[in-house]
């Protein structure tokens, strides 16, 4: 190489550098070795936006700079100086206050003699790359903050290894406190609820196959065993360099969602189905499961339903059967478990720990033998406030709920009050709509048989008018035989007394309907009842050649009775043993005494009952054997008026009767006098047997029907009274001022002087003072009784009045003889 080409090659060489100077994109800055600015390329003046070059010249290129990085600049100008190179990254603005990163390299330029005689340094603008930065920096602080206020764990896997990276967040949902370095596929694998495995596993590989997004809800097991729900979702990335990519996710606990969903998904279910008219029991089950899923843990839930001052089994399915039925029937009350006390002061009972509380005193044994170790109950209350039951919450350790726990069951709570409002309602209105249903069907019952009873009424009553008509009219052919006429009578009499008799029973079972039936209780024993009774029966037994037998302790047996009601029930029963058994039967009457009542036992051993009549048989108008052969007439009141007047002695009635064709028995229990067995010289005889007395007394029949008085003066005087008639109220007070009567029977309705009018005008004078006036009247009721007893009358005798009834009552008028004995009597209208 000659001389020319060395300068030529110099000369390039500058030029080149000057060029690589100002063409290189980046700030370059020639310094002198004290590091004071000489020169700066044309890009460089450019990104510093420098516009007068001249007043950078000479300046300490550090002054260039803030103060922060001086100590960068200086370290590596110190390197530069040694020959190294020096490099620092700092931020700097422009003139002009841009702000900009550098990254700067300070290298020593050596001079001809090869010492280093200047600095070079380039600032690469790296203002770009820093934002970047920053900005991933800030974006990833962003994106922990959110995870973090989700509580979103985030985890990374690498599907060729299955190994994985995952933040504390992610090691939480699965029970760990603190960072799991060696988390792997598999591990996540064991912590799934076996249930859930393999539908999760599945869905993995359905995402990794078709390169789609992966979510999975499911159960996770945590170390303690307790059991969470989460939802872990992931994609799939791929890097060039590998085939299998990673998948990066995030995962989070959903236990509170997934409880929440369980307890709202419960109560939808529940209220559906007590729409749909489910049964209670499998709508209170759905209930509890609601609150044991609503729960999460080892939780087994109760509904216990209020039964008067007991709460009964609603729904356990989770409880030990054996201690269900240990609390079953708890009784309500102030210190009974959680249960019993909740429903008792209407509010939530926590019981931490049933070992130590002393409400669970009766029922800590038995709990803690089944694992039970905390209860908190809450009173299911209705809408009116009303205690309904306990929805109770058993743990197997000590435990007390928090505010959100008590939140969600609160909702549980009113739903299931809803139910159970709900389903006591439609229980009450299908009650009401039964016993509707019965009492219509009762009503038409009772209208069947009245309708019935019409009928054999009708037909009751014309039986005996027949027979009395006939014989009137053989009474109206003249010259009839003097034997015929008496037996007419005789027949006629009968069929009167028998009338009179349907039509006081009819009476009687009216007046005891409503309530208006007088007794007249007195002490009496129950052998003269009996005896009466007997006598009473016997035409009809003897009729239909029965044979009575009759047995009766010896020791007279006192009863406090009214004589002639109790000798009605006797002889009503004997009267039916005669009338339901076929000719030739037996029948017997037993007296027995039994602490202190007594019982009168008649039997038969006729046409019988059957099992479904003895029901009904003492209903009013209930004729079982109706049309049956062997069944006579009546009217179905006998029975309703026996059990009637036995009731309203403290006494029952019963029957029992093997079937039909197999005899019947009826007892009649009646209460005995106090002290009642008694010497037989106590007691005092009644007069039931109508000891009569033929004394003659002096009577006025007073009665404005001609015939009917004519009948009464004609019977009278055949039993050896002195008798007169008067047909109106005023001849009535002139026969009495004349003939001064003993007695005077007299007619209650008659035009102008009635007979309440006679009776107070002659009370009103004293010398009638003791005369017995005995009303003779259709009307019976007890109110005409006691306008007549007001209007001074003795007696009451309804019409048709019977003749013998007249008898006894005038016999118990005269003592031994007419005169005088009208003072001594006990006046009392008779009913
Ligand atoms: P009545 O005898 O007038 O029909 P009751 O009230 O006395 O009315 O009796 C009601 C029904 O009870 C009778 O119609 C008859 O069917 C039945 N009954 C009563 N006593 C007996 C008995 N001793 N044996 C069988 N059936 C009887």
């Amino acid at each position: 190489m000659n001389e020319s080409t060395k300068i030529s090659d110099s000369v390039s060489q500058l030029n080149l550098n000057q060029w690589m100077f100002e063409s290189s994109p980046d700030c370059v800055k020639v310094l002198d070795i004290e590091g004071r600015l000489l020169e700066m390329n044309r890009n460089g003046r450019c990104v510093m936006e420098v516009d007068d070059a001249v007043c950078l010249a000479g300046r300490e290129w550090p002054s260039l700079w803030p103060e922060a990085s001086h100590a960068d600049i200086r370290a590596s100008l110190l390197a530069a100086r040694s020959g190294q190179v020096g490099r620092f990254s700092a931020f700097c603005p422009t003139v002009k206050g841009t702000p900009k990163w550098w990254d700067v390299t300070v290298t020593p330029i050596l001079g001809d003699s090869g010492r280093i005689e200047r600095i070079l340094a380039v600032s690469r603008d790296i203002t770009a790359l820093q934002v970047a930065k920053e900005m991933e920096r800030e974006n990833a602080a962003r994106l922990q903050f959110i995870l973090e206020a989700a509580q979103v764990g985030e985890w990374e896997l690498d599907l060729a290894t299955g190994t994985a990276r995952t933040s504390l967040l992610h090691d939480r949902c699965f029970g760990y406190t603190e960072p799991v370095t060696n988390w792997s596929m598999g591990r996540f694998g064991e912590h799934i609820h076996p249930a859930d495995r393999q539908e999760v596993e599945s869905e993995l590989k359905r995402a990794v196959m078709g390169r789609v997004g992966w979510r999975s809800e499911c159960r996770v097991v945590w170390p303690d065993s307790s059991v969470h729900w989460i939802c872990v979702q992931g994609s799939i990335y791929r890097s060039p360099s590998t085939r299998a990519g990673r998948m990066v996710g995030t995962v989070a606990d959903i236990t509170l969602r997934k409880r929440a969903e369980a307890l709202a998904e419960g109560q939808r279910l529940a209220l559906e189905q007590a729409v749909s008219g489910a049964p209670l029991s499998t709508i209170l089950d759905v209930l509890t499961r609601a609150a044991e899923e609503g729960s999460g843990e080892t939780v087994m839930a109760s509904v216990m339903l209020l039964e008067g001052k007991r709460l009964r089994h609603g729904s356990a399915p989770s409880l030990p059967p054996a201690f269900s039925r240990a609390i079953d029937g708890v009784e309500v009350g102030p210190s009974v478990g959680s249960c019993g006390t909740a429903a008792f002061i209407k509010r939530p009972v926590v019981v931490h720990d049933i070992e130590k509380d002393p409400l669970w005193a009766d029922f800590r044994d038995i709990a803690l033998s089944h694992g039970l170790r905390s209860c908190w109950s809450q009173p299911i209350l209705s809408l009116q406030g009303k205690v309904l039951g306990t929805l109770a919450v058993y743990r197997d350790k000590c435990w007390t709920p928090t505010p959100a726990e008590r939140e969600s069951m609160g909702l549980l709570l009113n739903t299931t009050a809803l139910v159970l409002d709900r389903h006591q309602q439609a229980t009450e209105r299908q009650q009401a709509e039964a016993e509707l249903r019965q009492m219509a069907d009762e009503l038409a019952r009772s209208d069947r048989r009245k309708t019935e009873f019409i009928a054999t009424l009708a037909h009751e009553l014309r039986n005996p008018l027949a027979p009395i008509q006939s014989g009137l009219e053989l009474m109206n052919v003249p010259h009839s035989d003097p034997e015929s006429l008496v037996r007419i009578r005789a027949m006629m009499a009968r069929q009167v007394r028998h009338m009179s008799h349907l039509v006081d029973d009819l009476l009687d079972v009216a007046r005891i309907t409503k309530g208006t039936l007088e007794l007249r209780k007195e002490p009496i024993a129950l052998q003269d009842i009996v005896a009466v009774a007997v006598d009473t029966s016997r035409p009809l037994i003897d009729a239909g050649a029965h044979t009575l037998r009759l047995q009766m302790p010896d020791v007279p047996l006192m009863l406090k009775a009214d004589p002639t009601r109790i000798v009605q029930v006797v002889s009503n029963l004997l009267n039916n043993a005669a009338k339901y058994t076929p000719s030739n039967g037996h029948i017997s009457l037993i007296v027995e005494r039994d602490e202190g009542m007594v019982q009168i036992s008649i039997t038969d051993n006729g046409i019988g009952l059957h099992p479904e009549a003895l029901s009904s048989i003492f209903e009013m108008f209930v004729q079982v054997h109706k049309g049956l052969d062997g069944a006579q007439d009546g009217l179905g009141i006998g029975l309703t008026l026996v059990r009637q007047v036995t009731e309203l002695h403290g006494g029952a009635v019963t029957v029992t009767s093997p079937g039909l064709g197999s005899g019947s028995t009826f007892s009649v229990r009646l209460p005995l006098l106090q002290n009642s067995v008694l010497d037989e010289s106590s007691v005092q005889p009644a007069n039931l047997d109508g000891n009569r007395s033929t004394a003659q007394l002096r009577i006025l029949v007073v009665d404005d029907n001609v015939d009917a008085a004519e009948v009464l003066v004609e019977l009278l005087r055949m039993s050896g009274h002195e008798v007169r008639v008067a047909h109106d109220g005023f001849q009535a007070l002139e026969l009495a001022e004349a003939s001064r009567p003993d007695a005077v029977f007299l007619d209650v309705g008659m035009p102008g002087m009635n007979g309440f009018e006679v009776a107070m005008t002659l009370r009103a004078k004293p010398h009638f003072e003791s005369v017995v006036i005995i009303a003779l009247t259709g009307w019976g009721a007890p109110g005409d009784r006691a306008q007549s007893r007001a209007a001074g009358f003795d007696h009451h005798l309804t019409k048709p009045t019977n003749f013998d009834d007249i008898e006894i009552l005038l016999a118990s008028l005269a003592p031994a003889s007419a005169a005088g004995h009208i003072l001594a009597m006990r006046p009392h209208v008779q009913g």
